[in-house]
Formats: structure tokens, C-alpha cells, sequence
């Protein structure tokens, strides 16, 4: 049993994977992930890619798919590489459609960039929060939502304040693909991502609708 967390074995459509509930109100992203973390450590279902492999270790399959990343996984990967935040533009990829901007981690080949030769990731501490959360079983419609909260919540923050460092620097966004571009910078207002450096900064609660926190809240 977790102390701010409860995840447990269950099935969806005839497969192993997990649920997760919150016990803890004032939880922040950053003690969820530890949590997480520690709780995939001991779970020892099976997982669905690649079939009937027991834990992560020597497996780098879902280092090979796009990887959306936030204001925060940025600020992490900025750290641990020691550059600033228009170079870190190297590491991502940046594609537009119509009004959308998606921004992943850049990949080498089919390969994530941090992925080195050996197979393990470079920045394995500081990974990112989609790499930290994802898990080839199957999961709860729950925790998938919430994924896509903080993930989306964070990413629109990333474009706001990359959009105003290029503008401020006088060099135009960097962009790898785009389709009917429509690019308005309007668009990212600021929201509760803005000034934040850590996952610690931020409050499970606050980033996640009224409506899903809710669902997920296990009250005593
Ligand atoms: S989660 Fe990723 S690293 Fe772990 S077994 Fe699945 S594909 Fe491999
Ligand atoms: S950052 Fe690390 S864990 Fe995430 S996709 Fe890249 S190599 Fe894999």
C-alpha cells in the first residue's frame, strides 16, 4: 500500500494493467511521479510491448515513439545539459498544424535523441514526465486523462514562453513541420505552468480538471 497513492492490479479488456487512485489532497506532480516510480518498480505483470516482458530494464521500445514534453521537462533537460532555452530547440521537434503546435522530444533515426548507444537514456533522471508516467500495460481511462491534462497543460506553457524568447531574442520560432500554419501567440496565454521550474511547484489538484481530480481523489 503507497502512503499518497493506491495502484492495483486490474484488467481492462482481458489484459493486465493497473489502476491509480490519490489519497492524498495536496499532493504535488513531482511526489506523484516518485511514487510512481517506485510503485513500477515492484509491479511484475506482464507488460503488452514487447509481449511478456516483466519490468523495463534492457527494453527501450518506447524510447522509439514521439514523446510530447512540458515547460518543466524542458527546464530539466536544460539543467542537465547546462544550455539555454532558445539551444534547447536542438533537442526538440517542432511541428504545426493549422493553430496547433506539438513540441517532442527530437528523435535520431527512429531513436529518441537521449537514447545513447548502449540503449539507456542520458537524461534518465530528469526524463521527462510522459516518459516517467508511460508503461506498456494497459491502464485505467483515468490515468490516461490525467496524462493528457498535465501533458497538454504543460506544453502550452512551453509554447508560450518559447514563442516570447525567440521574440525577444528577434529569431523566428523554430518550426520542423508545418501544415496551414496559423500561428498566433495569442493563442498561450499564461496559466498555473507559468514561472514554475519543478514538478514540486505544482499542485496534482490544480492542474487537473475539477471533474477528473474527483474521480480520482480517494476520501477517507
Ligand atoms: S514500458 Fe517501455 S521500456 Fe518498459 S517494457 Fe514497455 S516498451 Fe519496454
Ligand atoms: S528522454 Fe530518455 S526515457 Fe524518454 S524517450 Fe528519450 S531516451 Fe527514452
Amino acid at each position: 500500500m503507497n502512503s499518497r497513492l493506491i495502484i492495483e492490479p486490474a484488467r481492462f479488456q482481458g489484459q493486465p494493467g493497473f489502476e491509480l487512485r490519490i489519497r492524498d489532497s495536496r499532493i504535488t506532480v513531482q511526489e506523484f511521479l516518485d511514487e510512481l516510480n517506485q510503485s513500477y518498480l515492484k509491479m511484475d505483470w506482464p507488460r503488452l510491448w514487447p509481449q511478456n516482458r516483466v519490468g523495463c530494464e534492457g527494453c527501450d521500445l518506447c524510447c522509439q515513439e514521439p514523446l510530447p514534453v512540458t515547460s518543466v521537462d524542458v527546464m530539466q533537460i536544460r539543467e542537465a545539459l547546462g544550455i539555454d532555452q532558445l539551444e534547447v530547440f536542438r533537442y526538440l521537434w517542432v511541428e504545426l498544424q493549422g493553430p496547433a503546435v506539438d513540441i517532442t522530444l527530437r528523435r535520431r533515426g527512429a531513436k529518441c535523441i537521449f537514447l545513447n548507444s548502449r540503449g539507456k537514456c542520458r537524461i534518465y533522471a530528469r526524463r521527462p514526465f510522459a516518459c516517467q508516467t508511460y508503461l506498456c500495460c494497459q491502464t485505467s481511462p483515468n490515468f490516461e486523462n490525467l496524462r493528457s491534462q498535465i501533458i497538454n497543460s504543460g506544453m502550452d506553457e512551453l509554447v508560450r514562453c518559447s514563442l516570447a524568447a525567440y521574440n525577444k531574442a528577434g529569431r523566428p520560432f523554430p518550426v520542423n513541420r508545418s501544415q496551414n500554419p496559423k500561428l498566433n501567440p495569442h493563442h498561450w496565454p499564461k496559466g498555473y505552468f507559468t514561472g514554475k521550474t519543478s514538478y514540486q511547484q505544482l499542485r496534482l489538484a490544480r492542474v487537473l480538471s475539477f471533474d477528473l481530480w474527483r474521480k480520482m481523489l480517494l476520501l477517507k
